[in-house]
């Protein structure tokens, strides 16, 4: 994912004027680790910039959309969400839980897809898709639950420790 650093530089690199309301919003989104929405990120401008009205948080988000500093993502259910994008091709890994989305920046798949496009006649393609899974964190929160209930992990190991005797 960009850096706050690197989604300036990217602004001006369009030749987009990086205005202080720009700038003030990059180092908003720097702290999503995953997809947000427009609420999202006015809950987090709130506080310091109390001035940027919703109508303002649409217009720049749909300008780093076309710039490629963010990136929009569909959800099953809801309204789609946005994420701090990132330069190159490449997939995500979503986790299905909490949201968290990385970057996955290596794609097994474009030489075997550009074979196919070239012998079917195509040009010019283009492919996307996510994975989603559960992540680390959301796993783990998972597993400790199933201990509270005295389910799961627990009770199997008491029963291999028996019979290891
Ligand atoms: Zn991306
Ligand atoms: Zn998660
Ligand atoms: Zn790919």
């Amino acid at each position: 994912m960009y850096t706050a650093e690197e989604m300036r530089r990217a602004i001006e690199h369009h030749g987009v004027r990086l205005t202080p309301q720009r700038s003030a919003i990059v180092a908003e989104l720097v702290h999503f680790s995953g997809i947000f929405s427009v609420a999202d990120l006015q809950r987090r401008m709130e506080e310091a910039h109390p001035d940027l009205g919703r109508a303002t948080l649409f217009r720049t988000i749909d300008l780093f959309l076309r710039l490629g500093v963010l990136e929009r993502m569909h959800r099953e259910e809801g309204e789609d969400g946005y994420i701090v994008g990132m330069a190159g091709h490449h997939h995500h890994l979503v986790c299905r839980v909490c949201g968290e989305v990385r970057h996955i920046d290596f794609c097994p798949l474009e030489a075997v897809i550009d074979e196919r496009v070239r012998r079917e006649g195509y040009s010019e393609a283009v492919h996307r898709f996510d994975i989603e899974g559960v992540c680390a964190a959301c796993r783990s929160e998972k597993e400790a639950a199933l201990k509270t209930k005295g389910q799961g992990p627990r009770g199997l190991k008491a029963g291999s420790s028996l019979e290891a005797r």
